[in-house]
């Protein structure tokens, strides 16, 4: 396969997508928990990484490798590894490069559930310091000896800041750290991060990767291109020999396989076959996303948070960076959180449900929500107040969707 064909394609007849035993054009669901081999020498010739093959699902699955290899393709690293959840892949993808005593800097507008795993760090001896934005400057004058990390979202969830890529890898980096990048709102339909200069991207896949809202899972993808410095990333030290693989090397055949979070061999199938559809998906969500907002803003009493509205304080990067895409979150404000409940609960083509990236338009109030746990603080830094709804857009009829839409917030209004 051509390396420069395009999204769709690539997705479609990569490398990836091909070499299956049977001729199968879909990965065989290895839905096993071990491999039988004929005599032990075989097996002991796998566990020693001398051949290749697999011995136990924990440690590695055919079905979990298709799925890798795509991401990875797409993604443009040097190897993936998926896991059981996003979740879990931030988790090990921080814990392969930082122990106790070291620091991680993070931009303060992400998902709140990685804000509440900064602070189980915290327990492990591992600090986060938080930088309102992720700028040069910031993560300059934050950097320290003890910085193993920085870490942020491309397209934050649900505050919608847009990381700079280079100019955040070009400041990691002249420090000798690694800039770790969620992508997971933006997808390689938008971005590829590491051809902007990130050096481990993950993904929450339980999101648009997967699309159909049927399987909880995570990636992390190296980009292979960082010089690790073995006496600053003690943790990989006992790797060294691998150079710029070091990283993807202690997380396949150590961290990964004892923390234990391999994904399902049945979510690696969903997320494989959902992620055929990306682009398609992506391309419309974007388009209903854009059209909504602008429906929305339309109306003088709510205010709208979205990328592609030219008021957005990010939206220099929608040209430069988001490949003319603003993504599928939008948010907007209400005035209180009566209305906002008021608005969400007559809506009839959105689920009220805790997800982002379905197919189906889902809204949430945020606040009372997946920023529950979280200080006053941290929620309005992740741009969450008590009159935010965040909307994630599916892919039905914009026509359809804007006319629920407009009617629940005019209802709101005079009822
Ligand atoms: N990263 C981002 C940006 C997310 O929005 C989420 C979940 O909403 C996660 C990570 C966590 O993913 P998971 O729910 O698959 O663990």
């Amino acid at each position: 396969m051509e390396q420069d064909c395009r999204l769709n394609t690539k997705m479609l007849h990569g490398g990836s997508g091909q070499g299956y035993g049977n001729r199968e054009i879909l990965p065989p669901i290895s839905q096993v928990t071990a491999f039988a081999y004929d005599n032990m020498e075989e097996l002991e010739k796998v566990f020693a990484h001398k051949s290749m093959g697999y011995a136990y699902t924990r440690i590695g699955n055919p079905t979990l490798a298709a799925f890798e290899s795509k991401i990875n393709e797409l993604e443009g690293g040097i190897g993936a590894v998926c896991c059981s959840s996003g979740m879990s892949a931030i988790s090990t993808a921080l814990i392969n490069i930082c122990s106790s005593g070291d620091e991680i800097i993070a931009g303060s507008g992400l998902y709140g559930g990685t804000i509440d795993l900064f602070h189980d760090l915290e327990k492990l001896g591992i600090h986060t310091v938080f930088a309102r934005t992720l700028d040069r400057e910031s993560i300059s004058r934050l950097i320290t000896p003890k910085t193993r990390a920085v870490f942020g979202e491309l397209i934050s969830n649900p505050s919608l800041n847009v990381l700079d890529i280079s100019e955040a890898a070009a400041a990691a980096h002249e420090s000798g750290v690694p800039l770790i990048v969620d992508s997971t709102t933006a997808t390689p339909y938008i971005a590829a991060p590491i051809s902007f200069g990130a050096d481990i991207v993950i993904h929450s896949t339980s999101k648009y990767i997967n699309g159909g809202g049927n399987a909880i899972g995570g990636i992390i993808v190296d980009g292979g291109r960082f010089s690790w410095d073995f006496e600053r990333h003690m943790a990989l030290s006992e790797f060294k020999k691998y150079g710029k693989r070091a990283f993807l090397i202690r997380l396949r055949t150590d961290l990964w396989e004892n923390l234990g979070g391999c994904m399902a061999p049945m979510n690696a199938y969903l997320s494989f076959i959902g992620a055929d559809t990306l682009g398609l998906r992506m391309e419309r969500i974007c388009e209903n996303a854009d059209a909504l907002a602008r429906a929305l803003d339309g109306e003088d009493d709510i205010t709208v948070n979205y990328l592609t509205l030219e008021s957005h304080p990010c939206h220099r990067y929608v040209d430069t960076q988001l490949g003319g895409h603003g993504g599928g979150i939008l948010n907007f404000r209400t005035g209180s959180k009566e209305r906002a409940f008021k608005i969400i609960n007559s809506l009839k083509y959105a689920m009220i449900a805790s997800n982002i990236g379905d197919l189906r338009t889902l809204v949430i109030h945020p606040a009372s929500t997946l920023y529950i746990r979280s200080g006053r603080e941290e929620m309005e830094a992740a741009g969450v107040f008590d009159d935010t709804v965040r909307v994630s857009v599916g892919i039905e009829d914009k026509e359809d969707l804007i006319a629920d839409f407009l009617r629940a917030v005019r209802e709101s209004r005079v009822n």
